[in-house]
């Protein structure tokens, strides 16, 4: 598979990472407030306005809008994914969200022409015990395969990380669908390069990780099945059985001192650290 795809890995120097770091940053305290905006009442619309502002206060220039889709270039500067929506949800003056919603908030800015790329996926007011489970899960599986983005290990030993902590964990009644066909990507002097970086799959395989690369994880989990559909606006994708969904995303440089995790406002050392060490690390590695 990955041969065939031949990626051509764009790969940084220290001082370009630091750059991306900017726009990570831009990126991470972004979506920070967004967090902090989010109630029901609130519209998609108000959040995109909101992300844009704070985009260009902190010098930074919004990525998504203008991005090519199949009838229309994406709108907006956030994606808006409510509920059963899983990524790429455009938002919307007469989208209100409510008690009981979450929804998944994708941001992308550019500094210097360098990009960063993260998401979020937050509850609306209260929201039910398994959609908690829900978006801890997914935030976890995320944390796992950034800190299986080690140098010398292998790009699928993130996908694997992502997946096999999913299928770890208890489900109501079923098991999680984790979605195939959209995923994590190489970012740099572009927000979306080789190599494509799937959530599922057995380690080991595709390109080396060396320090320089640097790649955004997005894992995506429904409560219900994998599959998924896209809405008339050549946009949306939505769960196939109209289950609710979350989505987590980071931007994270390979380093010699292991994964920098460029759109956490922290850097994600001590939360990686403390996943690498002990009971969490990898068999063969003691
Ligand atoms: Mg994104
Ligand atoms: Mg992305």
């Amino acid at each position: 598979m990955w041969k065939r795809r031949g990626p051509r890995i764009q790969i940084k120097s220290a001082e370009q990472i630091e750059l991306m770091r900017v726009a990570g940053l831009v990126v991470g305290r972004t979506l920070d407030r967004l967090r902090e905006a989010v109630k029901p009442g609130v519209t998609t619309a108000d959040l995109d306005r909101l992300a844009e502002e704070s985009i260009r206060d902190q010098g930074g220039v919004p990525s998504f809008r203008g991005v090519p889709g199949p009838l229309m270039p994406f709108p907006a500067v956030i994606c808006a994914s409510v509920n059963d929506e899983i990524v790429h949800g455009i938002p919307r003056t007469d989208k209100v969200l409510r008690d009981g919603d979450v929804i998944s908030i994708d941001c992308g800015a550019i500094v210097g022409g360098w990009h960063g790329d993260a998401a979020i996926t937050v509850p609306v007011g209260e929201i039910a015990p398994e959609l908690e489970t829900l978006l801890m899960v997914t935030e976890e599986s995320l944390w796992r395969g950034l800190a299986a983005g080690r140098a010398g290990g292998r790009l699928s030993d993130i996908s694997h990380a992502i997946e096999s902590y999913i299928r770890s964990q208890p489900h109501p009644g079923g098991r999680y669908g984790i979605v195939e066909g959209y995923g994590g990507h190489g970012i740099g002097t572009e927000m979306h390069m080789d190599p494509m970086v799937p959530n599922h799959g057995a380690a080991g395989q595709g390109p080396e990780l060396v320090p320089g690369m640097a790649l955004a994880v997005e894992p995506m989990v429904n409560l219900g099945t994998k599959g998924t559909r896209e809405l008339h606006d050549g946009w949306t994708v939505v769960t196939a059985d109209g289950r609710y969904s979350a989505h987590f995303e980071h931007s994270f440089a390979v380093t010699v001192d292991g994964p920098w995790v460029l759109t956490a406002v922290d850097g994600g050392r001590e939360r990686i650290a403390e996943l690498n060490s002990g009971q969490n690390r990898p068999k063969g590695e003691n």
